[in-house]
C-alpha cells in the first residue's frame, strides 16, 4: 500500500513556513543587521533590483538609530553601485552625490575619490544629465593638467594618465547619450548655467578629439556647445567662433566635409565683421576653408580663396618681403627644421641666449633657470632692440592675454642637450619627453606656453588667439595634430610654439602646406623661390615643393652654411618630402 502524508501535516507545514517567512520578513525589515545581510545576499546572488530596496531600508533604519551621514557614506556608495546595476541611474547618482558630499569623502585618497566621481558621472550621462557629468570630467582634465605640472620634475605621469583613462573610457557613453548630436535640450538652467556647460563641453570635447575612437563623442559635445553659444551669445561672438577651430578638424577627420565647410564659413564671416575685411588674421579661416574645398575637389574655389588671402597679405605686409635675407636666416638657424628626421648634434648650442624675464615675458618658473632663457635671434635687418624673439613673444602674450582674459606664461624655453638627455633618461619611456637632439628647445627658439598654470590646450581661448596671430610675430605651431616629428604615437603639442621669424611664418601661412611645418621648413628655399616669382602651386595641383625632392635637395645644399650641415639632412628631406600624405600616421 502507498504511504500518503496526512493532509493535516501538509497544512501544518505550510502554516509554519508562512509564519517563518512573515517573521523573517518582519525581521529583515526592522533589524538593520538582518536587512544588510539580505542586501548582501541578493547583491551577490545577482538581484540588484531587490537588493537596492533592502539597501535603502538599511540606510533608513540606521538613520533612525542616529547613525550619521558620514558613517553611512561608504554603505551608500555600495547601494549606489547596486542601483546602477539595477539601471536606476538617477537614484544611483543621487546616492553617490550624498556620499561624496559628506565629510567622509574628504578623507578619501585622490584615486578613491576619482573612481567614485567617475561612477557618479557615468550614472549622470545615462540619465541624460550631461552637464553634471561634463563638469566632473572637466575637473579631471584640470587635475590631470595639475598632475602633469607637478610630476614633470619627478617623472611620475601615473596620475595624469589615470585621469586621462577615466575620461577617455567615458567617450562611448557620451556618444550614445548625445545621439542625435547638437541637442541643447539636454541642458537645463539659465544663461550662465548653460554657458558654463558649453565651456566644459568644449574642454572635454577637445580632449576626445585627440583620439580617433573619441571623434563621435567629441563631435556630439562640441556641436552641443556650439548650439548653446549660438543661441545665447549669437553666431558672431568670439566664443562661438572658437568652436570652429576644435570642431572643424573633427568633422574633417570624420569625412563630414560639408559640415566643416559651413563651420569655417560662419567663422570667417564672423571674424570679417569683427576684425575688418582686410585683416590678415582672417587668413587662418581662409586657409582652413580652402583646405576643405581642396579635399572636396573644388579647386577653383580654393584657388580663389588663396588669391584673396595673398592680396590681403600684399596689402598688409608689402610684396617684396621674401626677397631679402634668405641666406642670413639660414645662417642664423632661425628656419632650421628639427625633428627625429632632422636631429641636432649634441654639441649644438645657440650663442645668443637671454633671460626671458628681462623682456617682460611672464614666467611659470624661477627666472634664473636655464629653461627660462631663450634665444635673442635678433633680425639684423631691423632694429635689433625691437626685432627679436623675446620682444615679439612678449607682444604676442600680451595681445592674447587681453583677448582671452587667461593667464599666459612661459613654461619652457631653452633646454641644453645635456638637460634634455637627463630629463629623457629619467622620464623618457614613461612620459612625453623628447629624446635629446630631437627637441626644438635645444635651438632656444621654442617656447612651451602655460595657460592658467598648466600647459596650453586646444580648447583655451589663448590657443585660438595664437592660431590667429602668432604668425604675425614670427611663431608657428611645431607639432600639429597627427604629426610624426617625434617618436611615439601622438605628439600633438598645442602648447609648443616655435620662432621662425616673421617672413617665414607669413610664408608658412600664405603658401605652406597645412599642418606640415617641418616639411615646410625643409623645403623652405623652394617656397621662397615661389614667393619671389609669385608662382605658388595652384590649389588642386601637386605641391611642387613637397613632391620634387631634387629641387629641395639642390636648394638646401647650395648656400648651406656649416651650422646646418647635418650629414643626412638632404636624405631626411627627401624622406619627408616623399612621404605622400605624410604627417598623419
Ligand atoms: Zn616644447
Amino acid at each position: 500500500m502507498k504511504l500518503r502524508p496526512p493532509p493535516m501535516f501538509a497544512c501544518a507545514f505550510l502554516a509554519l513556513a508562512a509564519a517563518y517567512a512573515a517573521g523573517f520578513y518582519a525581521t529583515v525589515w526592522t533589524d538593520p543587521e538582518a536587512a544588510e545581510s539580505r542586501f548582501d545576499a541578493l547583491r551577490k546572488g545577482g538581484y540588484p533590483g531587490m537588493a537596492e530596496g533592502y539597501g535603502r531600508r538599511v540606510i533608513a533604519l540606521r538613520r533612525e538609530e542616529g547613525v550619521t551621514d558620514e558613517t553611512l557614506a561608504p554603505f551608500k556608495t555600495k547601494v549606489a553601485a547596486t542601483a546602477f546595476d539595477a539601471r536606476r541611474y538617477r537614484q544611483s547618482a543621487a546616492l553617490y552625490e550624498e556620499a561624496l558630499g559628506s565629510d567622509w569623502a574628504a578623507g578619501l585618497s585622490e584615486v578613491e575619490r576619482a573612481i567614485l566621481d567617475d561612477k557618479l558621472a557615468r550614472a549622470r550621462i545615462i540619465d541624460r544629465d550631461i552637464a553634471r557629468a561634463v563638469s566632473i570630467y572637466t575637473e579631471f582634465l584640470e587635475l590631470s593638467g595639475d598632475a602633469a605640472s607637478r610630476t614633470e620634475e619627478d617623472g611620475d605621469h601615473s596620475m595624469e594618465s589615470f585621469y586621462a583613462k577615466l575620461i577617455a573610457s567615458s567617450g562611448i557613453l557620451f556618444t550614445e547619450a548625445l545621439k542625435p548630436t547638437g541637442n541643447p535640450e539636454y541642458f537645463s538652467g539659465g544663461r550662465e548655467t548653460k554657458l558654463a556647460a558649453a565651456r566644459d563641453m568644449t574642454k572635454v570635447g577637445a580632449f576626445f578629439a585627440l583620439r580617433n575612437e573619441g571623434l563621435y563623442a567629441s563631435a556630439g559635445l562640441l556641436s552641443s556647445a556650439l548650439a548653446i553659444r549660438k543661441e545665447i551669445l549669437g553666431a558672431d561672438h568670439p566664443d562661438t567662433v572658437q568652436i570652429a577651430l576644435v570642431l572643424g578638424p573633427v568633422y574633417e577627420r570624420m569625412g563630414r566635409l560639408e559640415d566643416a565647410e559651413h563651420l569655417y564659413l560662419d567663422a570667417f564671416h564672423a571674424q570679417e565683421k569683427a576684425k575688418g575685411a582686410n585683416s590678415p588674421e582672417l587668413s587662418l579661416y581662409i586657409k582652413l576653408l580652402a583646405g576643405v574645398y581642396e579635399e572636396q575637389g573644388r579647386a577653383t574655389e580654393a584657388q580663389a580663396l588663396n588669391e584673396h588671402m595673398r592680396s590681403l597679405f600684399r596689402d598688409a605686409f608689402g610684396s617684396q618681403r621674401y626677397a631679402a635675407n634668405r641666406v642670413r636666416d639660414r645662417r642664423l638657424d632661425i628656419d632650421r627644421p628639427v625633428s627625429q628626421q632632422f636631429p641636432l648634434k649634441a654639441s649644438y648650442a645657440p650663442g645668443d641666449l637671454v633671460r626671458a624675464v628681462d623682456y617682460i615675458i611672464p614666467l611659470s618658473k624661477n627666472a634664473d633657470l636655464e629653461e627660462m632663457t631663450i634665444r635673442l635671434a635678433a633680425d639684423p635687418e631691423e632694429d635689433p632692440r625691437e626685432a627679436n624673439l623675446p620682444v615679439r613673444l612678449a607682444q604676442l602674450i600680451s595681445l592674447c592675454r587681453d583677448e582671452s582674459g587667461e593667464r599666459i606664461s612661459l613654461r619652457s624655453g631653452y633646454r641644453a642637450y645635456t638637460t634634455q638627455r637627463d630629463l629623457y633618461a629619467r622620464i623618457g619611456a614613461k612620459g612625453t619627453v623628447t629624446p635629446p637632439g630631437m627637441s626644438e628647445h635645444q635651438t632656444g627658439l621654442a617656447a612651451d606656453i602655460d595657460v592658467d598654470g598648466r600647459l596650453m590646450r586646444q580648447s583655451d581661448k589663448t590657443y585660438q588667439c595664437f592660431e590667429e596671430n602668432a604668425f604675425r610675430f614670427g611663431f608657428i605651431l611645431s607639432y600639429p595634430p597627427g604629426n610624426n616629428y617625434l617618436p611615439g604615437a601622438d605628439s600633438y603639442e598645442p602648447w609648443h610654439w616655435r620662432y621662425v621669424g616673421i617672413r617665414t611664418a607669413q610664408l608658412y601661412r600664405e603658401a605652406g602646406p597645412i599642418d606640415k611645418p617641418q616639411e615646410f621648413l625643409a623645403a623652405l628655399p623652394c617656397y621662397q623661390q615661389q614667393a619671389m616669382t609669385s608662382a605658388f602651386t595652384p590649389a588642386g595641383e601637386t605641391d611642387i615643393c613637397l613632391e620634387e625632392p631634387k629641387i629641395v635637395a639642390a636648394s638646401t645644399s647650395a648656400p648651406a652654411p656649416e651650422t646646418i650641415k647635418a650629414p643626412d639632412e638632404n636624405a631626411a628631406a627627401r624622406k619627408l618630402n616623399n612621404a605622400r600624405g605624410g604627417g598623419r600616421p
